[in-house]
């Protein structure tokens, strides 16, 4: 997959729309809690203004439902005044995404101007793609730019309707994503160790047919992990259990079991840590094979700790997706700190995917340790699925 990006093309003097990811945390009063994406959306704006170009900014922003109230609370207001100081430059607010207001502030842009255009997602047009919103939209800009690798698993009119218009190319971090996400699918430097967890299998069946083909080593852990030892025949208790894909891991299990490696010994609880609070249940160490009918298990056990980190020690690529356990608790997190842990120190190429993987590796402080984390929690899932994505597919090859 090889792509135009922004430096493959013409910018300066030229009208350029972006759409970007500032879908912001923010609290009750609409104050940004945190604003890594919109650092993370920097370099791409910052080469367009150092090349003279006039960057049309685009974005949605939560899930306005055109409810009163809506327009105040989902306002990009808060991002263009972010924004305004991280660059040290203005940032002028439109009042719209479309129409002849947005227009004629375009029409006064210089060369090297920034313009953030209102939430897309006011317009329910956005989501439905309806070709003359997206041509609305596009007819702002010459060129368009995708940095927003979050959402280009929609076909939405500001990811994919405006190609059918403008020409598009990738911006950095949608480059990045592509370059490491299909790298590491396309051509793995090997050995290419997959480590999957997190809740449901069912969620990830994709990411698993897609992955036993490429991986030499296929490393099962969290939640999931329950439904394969049950598939062995194993007494699982109250564990996770997805009972409509035990046919599937089943079959995993005979097509490749010599590829993977599933939990030697866990952690189990006598309750429900979510329900009883994580101090309020009793926790022991079981061989998966001990596992009492009434407890559940909620992290990998240190022998699998073991086991698996030694599987990633000497990887070429590791592709994590899921955490080991219920990482929400710090009690529980240890065998998902264990794994980031062995990432950071294998020397692997290593790629995180998925929301509540990115969010643990953050939380237990290892981002900076890896190799790649993925913006986008279902697009990087789909495209572990081996999926195309219509807001990469809409993008110019090279
Ligand atoms: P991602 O968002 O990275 O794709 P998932 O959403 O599939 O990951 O999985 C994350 C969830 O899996 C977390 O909420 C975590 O608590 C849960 N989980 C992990 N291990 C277990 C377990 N043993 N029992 C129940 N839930 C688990
Ligand atoms: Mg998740």
């Amino acid at each position: 997959m090889n792509k135009k990006t922004i430096e493959d093309i013409q910018v300066k003097g030229k009208r350029v729309l972006v759409r970007v990811d500032f879908n912001v945390p923010q609290d009750g009063s609409g104050n940004i809690t945190d604003d890594r994406r919109i650092k993370a959306a920097i370099p791409t704006i910052q080469y367009l203004v150092n090349h003279s170009a006039k960057t049309i900014l685009v974005s949605h922003l939560g899930r306005p439902k055109g409810k009163e109230g809506d327009k105040e609370k989902f306002t990009m207001r808060p991002v263009a005044a972010r924004l305004s100081d991280l660059m040290d430059k203005t940032v002028t607010l439109a009042p719209d995404s479309v129409g002849p207001q947005v227009e004629s502030l375009v029409g006064e842009m210089n060369d090297g101007d920034i313009l953030l255009l209102e939430n897309v997602r006011f317009h329910p047009e956005e989501e439905k793609n309806i070709p003359e919103f997206a041509k609305q939209l596009a007819s702002l800009a010459d060129l368009y730019v995708n940095d927003a690798f979050g959402t280009a698993h929609r076909a939405h009119a500001s990811t994919e309707g405006v190609t059918k218009f403008i020409p598009g190319v990738a911006g950095y971090l949608m480059q990045k994503e592509i370059d490491y996400l299909g790298g590491a699918l396309s051509s793995p430097k090997r050995p290419f160790v997959a480590i999957l967890g997190g809740a449901k299998v069912k969620d990830k069946i994709g990411v698993i047919e897609s992955l036993i083909s490429k991986t030499d080593k296929l490393i099962i852990g969290g939640g999931m992990a329950y439904t394969f030892l049950k598939a062995q025949g194993k007494e699982i208790g109250k564990s996770l259990l997805d009972a409509d894909s035990l046919d599937f891991c089943k079959g995993v299990l005979a097509k490749a079991g010599d590829k993977i490696l599933l939990p030697v010994d866990v952690i189990v609880t006598d309750d429900n840590p979510f329900d009883k609070g994580p101090d309020n249940v009793q926790s022991r160490e079981v061989s998966v094979d001990e596992i009492p009918a009434d407890w559940q298990g909620v992290d990998i056990g240190p022998k699998t700790a073991k086991a698996f980190a030694a599987a990633v020690k000497g990887a070429g690529t590791v592709v994590w997706n899921g955490p080991m356990g219920i990482f929400e608790f710090d009690k529980f997190a240890v065998g998902t700190c264990a794994m980031a842990e062995a990432l950071a120190e294998s020397g692997a190429i290593t790629i995180i995917g998925g929301g509540d993987s990115a969010a643990a590796v953050e939380k237990l402080g290892f981002a900076e340790k890896m190799t790649h984390i993925s913006t986008g929690g279902g697009a990087s899932l789909e495209f572990l699925e081996g999926r195309e994505l219509p807001g990469v597919v809409a993008l110019q090859d090279k």
